[in-house]
């Protein structure tokens, strides 16, 4: 069953990237800086830095120095210095790029395969991949990186819902972006 379960996911990953791949070339795009624009598309104020990408995608610094140029070349991202902490720089997805993800990302095909599901089969399927992405990122000790809701620094108060590690508040969009910080 194991080995099963890590074909079917090895296979569609494969085909994914083959699709996003094909979908990237009408902007000239390689498959690592669609990796970079979608990750910067999800992730949250905390985890929108180079350093961040470099880490969610587990390159050397110098090929997402290069990526994250031709996207701003491209003028899908902006570099924003932070509000109150001038060393920071934040990596925006322009609307330009926001366009293209909603356009190609995920790939038309994959959408096709996946309304041919029940509401109720796509709904249980997530629940299924995302227990056993979260059991691995705990199992390989690489757990940073989840969707805000689920952190345990995630607190709702009477005032809303605050991140107890920032102390700063929470949208509920906020809350369903990827967190650099994120801890179990
Ligand atoms: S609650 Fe957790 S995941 Fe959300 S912003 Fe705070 S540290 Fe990040």
């Amino acid at each position: 069953m194991n080995d099963e379960l890590f074909n079917l996911i090895e296979r569609l990953s494969n085909l994914l990237r083959q699709e996003t791949r094909a979908e990237g070339q009408s902007l000239g795009l390689q498959p690592v800086q669609q990796e970079a624009l979608y990750y910067l598309s999800t992730c949250n104020r905390y985890s929108d830095t180079t350093l961040a990408v470099t880490e969610f995608l587990g390159l050397t610094k110098g090929t997402v120095s290069q990526s994250l140029k031709v996207l701003e070349g491209k003028k899908l991202i902006v570099r924003e210095k932070d509000k109150n902490d001038k060393r920071i720089t934040h990596l925006k997805v322009t609307e330009v790029g926001n366009t293209f993800l909603a356009a190609t990302c995920p790939p038309k095909k994959f959408t096709e395969a996946v309304t041919q599901l029940s509401d109720k089969d796509q709904s249980n399927t997530a629940i299924l991949l995302s227990e056993i992405l979260r059991n691995y990122q705990i199992t390989a000790e690489r757990n940073a990186f989840g969707v805000c809701r689920h952190c345990k620094f995630n607190q709702k108060t009477p005032e809303g819902i605050v991140c107890g590690l920032t102390k700063e508040p929470l949208s509920t969009e906020d809350t369903m972006l990827i967190c650099r910080e994120y801890c179990t």
